[in-house]
């Protein structure tokens, strides 16, 4: 699939915390390169053990409920491969072990792109403290491009005893909670979408789809689009001079053009907290029964 003149993607990599986690963020868009023949590996880090606020529950039988509903909606997105770390819900950290883990991972299904949450995001203004989780699994996904997938002498053992040689993807591309970047059109995958989302009924009601809709809907409409879902993309396979030298050209023509550039780039950042708070908030309104 030609994503633009000069990104072809044949194979995508997902990586999130959480079963349910790709669904509320990215699934549009996952449904949509499936569709046009992208070959789609989820790699969910924890096991999503601790969602849930029942006191007759266990982690082992909610662990279950979540690799059965993920497999289920993965299947509705046209997902090929789920990979399940096992990680403990609650308890990730970006450690050797599972950085390893999702190199490997990366190695394996070399993805043209790989999928994540920006570990950046931590506050939302609307009352939302981002999950734990979700920043070390954006941060071991940053990581795994650099160096752990992509450099030979990290975790040598991968390509010695593994034979698994070192992959460094095209580009990233990070959820930015509907702040603006580069907006991926929906429109034709939202009802998709939706329908994997309500697969994970241990985690969220049919109301979650009013929001998402609403969300989603406000995020497409910056770029007119009936719905979309947004992400910085960073891409990998260009060379840095060549890319920072005509910003170099463009800026130093004194205070004016300074200005300018801030003012740029204050639209973007004013926007982003209450866009991550209103997805935050409702996302935690949803939960509020299950808690997480
Ligand atoms: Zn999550």
């Amino acid at each position: 699939m030609k994503f633009d003149k000069d990104l072809v993607i044949e194979r995508a990599m997902v990586i999130y915390a959480h079963p349910d986690d790709a669904e509320f963020g990215v699934a549009g868009t996952v449904a949509k390169w499936a569709k046009a023949g992208v070959e789609v590996t989820y790699c969910m880090v924890t096991n999503g053990a601790s969602g849930s606020q029942d006191p007759d529950m266990t982690r082992e039988k909610l662990r279950d409920t979540r690799y059965d509903e993920q497999r289920k909606a993965a299947k509705i997105l046209g997902v090929k491969h789920v990979v399940f770390l096992g990680y403990e819900d609650g308890y990730l950290y970006p450690t050797l072990e599972v950085r390893k883990d999702v190199a490997r991972q990366v190695r394996i299904h070399k993805p043209d792109v790989i999928i994540a949450m920006d570990p950046r995001f931590r506050v939302a203004d609307e009352g939302y403290i981002n999950h734990p989780d979700h920043i070390a699994a954006g941060e071991v996904a940053l990581r795994t491009i650099n160096p752990d997938a992509s450099t030979r002498q990290m975790f040598p053992e991968l390509w010695r005893d593994e034979k698994l040689e070192p992959h460094k993807p095209k580009a990233l591309f990070l959820e930015t909670f509907g702040e603006g970047g580069t907006v991926v059109d929906i429109s034709q995958t939202m009802d998709t979408k939706i329908k994997a989302l309500l697969v994970h009924k241990s985690q969220l009601g049919p109301e979650a789809a009013g929001f998402i809709r609403d969300w989603n809907k406000r995020t497409g409409k910056s770029a007119g689009y009936k719905f979309g879902e947004s992400y910085k993309v960073i891409r990998l396979d260009r060379e840095p001079a060549a890319e920072t030298k005509p910003r170099r050209r463009a800026r130093p023509a004194g205070a004016a053009s300074r200005g300018g550039a801030r003012a740029r780039r204050s639209v973007p950042r004013t926007s982003r907290p209450r866009a991550a708070g209103a997805r935050a908030a409702k996302r935690s309104g949803a939960r509020a029964r299950r808690s997480r």
